[in-house]
């Protein structure tokens, strides 16, 4: 019954974590950009695993519309020999 418990308390604390996270803006939308280049390869690579994966808008923070940009921007670098497929 304890152990029960205890799981609850940590999920409650999980949620807490991500309502609070939720809050804060995307970090495009925070410094103005209305267009992500493909060739700024140090914010891009931010948004990918070791294995060059895109990250989901949950883990990058990002809002709908910049998730897109950054979608299409990662894909043409891709395109460009500039970011991985695959590692
Ligand atoms: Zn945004």
């Amino acid at each position: 019954m304890a152990r029960f418990q205890q799981k609850q308390n940590k999920s409650r604390k999980k949620r807490q974590n991500l309502t609070i996270r939720e809050q804060t803006q995307c970090r495009f939308c925070r410094d103005g950009k209305s267009y992500i280049d493909y060739k700024d390869l140090d914010t891009l690579q931010k948004l990918l695993t070791n294995r060059g994966k895109i990250f989901s808008r949950k883990r990058s923070g990002n809002c709908a519309g910049c998730q897109r940009k950054v979608k299409t921007a990662i894909k043409r670098a891709r395109f460009m020999a500039l970011l991985p497929y695959t590692n």
